[in-house]
């Protein structure tokens, strides 16, 4: 039941259902609007006309015709009048009416647009923010196995905020030039990747390496979109590190070298004996969460949770041993203990590994929160 996030154009995602950013008239219009109805030929302004309008905040179901999509549904989102006419609480109400419906219909994966953040002018950052908190909401509280796609169709959509930006970018640039003895030429690279015009810009092969299947599947332009999945290859070069010292944090639950005391009597053969999948029931257990609090935090699959709980020997991918870490709140040597179970390391060669290490070092454990991160840097998200 993940929430994954896509570079891409909407109407190219083979899932269920696509949402519409459309006008309360449903008659097709510009941005999206105009996309999907292009796309979808006229049959689907035909099927719009007998739905007679829709009120801002709702959404209404149609058959998607042409689209590689089944269904389409129309959501209404609130044109921004400053945010003084309750325009947050209808954008979610969009966000939640769409899930309803697919829900209701049984649909098992949907995307979305950045509803109400292009001609009805909502600021994206603020609009982003709605979209993923009211989508999370749901996904904590559902029972049903959804995959939910959020489309960015432009980089702009998706700032991280330009202090945290600069943050890591230094903190990545200082680390990966030590490792890489050039950091002029990271940051060159850098600048260069970010003026490339919208969609212009590519994947590196190693990214398109490590795209999960069933998000190329959804991706007709695997090229165009940042395809993310933990269970693909992914590129885990580089020397293991020397394990930081865990900074304490305010909200990380007491972890890090000290044995745990449901580590007493184990001696240490079972402990080395202790595979991925063993060591992270364990931390489970620590933590006191359940295995769906665990999986939904670490925005993991169900059932690959399942397939880990079920083989002790599973071999999972580097992100998703990384997205438990953050669901667990593991400081870095966990983390670290938690990935050489998988065969990996954390390495100051791999800018993901540094955003991630940033993240630990800070005890940010939101997975999404990262995401955005790593979102902002070109790099594999977690989880999925
Ligand atoms: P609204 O009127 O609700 O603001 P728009 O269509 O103008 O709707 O824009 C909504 C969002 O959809 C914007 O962020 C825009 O960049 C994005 N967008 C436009 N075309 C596409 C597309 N083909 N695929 C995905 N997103 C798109």
């Amino acid at each position: 039941m993940p929430l994954i996030i896509v570079r891409n154009d909407i109407t190219k995602m083979k899932v269920d259902a696509i949402v519409n950013a459309a006008n309360k008239s449903l008659l097709g219009g510009g941005g999206v609007d105009g996309a999907i109805h292009r796309a979808a030929g006229p049959r689907l302004l035909e099927e719009c006309r007998r739905l007679g309008g829709c009120e801002t905040g709702e959404a209404r179901i149609t058959r998607g015709y042409e689209l590689p999509a089944k269904f389409v549904i129309h959501a209404v989102g609130p044109i921004w009048r400053g945010g003084f006419f309750g325009e947050k609480e209808k954008l979610a109400s969009c966000y939640r009416n769409s899930l309803k419906i697919a829900e209701e219909n049984g649909l098992e994966s949907i995307a979305f647009p950045l509803i109400s953040s292009g001609v009805y002018g909502y600021p994206k950052e603020k609009a982003l923010r709605v979209a993923e908190d009211t989508i999370r909401e749901f996904l904590a509280e559902t029972e049903a196995d959804m995959t939910v796609y959020l489309v960015i169709f432009d980089r702009a959509s998706l700032d991280i905020g330009k202090k945290r930006f600069k943050e890591i970018e230094e903190f990545v640039g200082d680390r990966y030039a030590k490792s890489h003895g050039d950091s002029a030429s990271y940051f060159a690279k850098r600048r260069e990747s970010l003026n490339r015009p919208e969609y212009s810009y590519s994947l590196n092969n190693s990214m398109l390496d490590g795209a999960n299947k069933e998000v190329e599947e959804c991706c007709e332009d695997a090229s165009a979109s940042i395809a993310l999945n933990a269970e693909a290859a992914f590129d885990s070069a580089g020397a293991a590190p020397t394990p930081a010292k865990p900074k304490a944090s305010a909200n990380a639950k007491p972890s890090g070298a000290a044995p745990s005391i449901s580590n007493i009597g184990r001696t240490i053969d079972e402990l080395l004996d202790e595979s991925f999948s063993d060591m992270l029931l364990r931390k489970i257990d620590e933590r006191g969460m359940t295995d769906s609090e665990c999986y939904k935090k670490a925005n993991i699959d169900r059932k690959l949770f399942s397939k880990i709980r079920s083989d002790r020997l599973y071999k999972p991918s580097k992100p998703t041993v990384i997205a438990f870490a953050i669901a667990l709140e593991l400081d870095l040597n966990e983390t670290n203990n938690m990935l050489m179970k998988a065969g990996f390391a954390l390495s100051h060669s791999n800018k993901f590994d540094l955003i991630i290490e940033y993240f630990i070092k800070r005890g940010m454990y939101d997975v999404f929160e990262i995401n955005e991160a790593l979102f902002a840097f070109d790099q594999q998200l977690l989880g999925a």
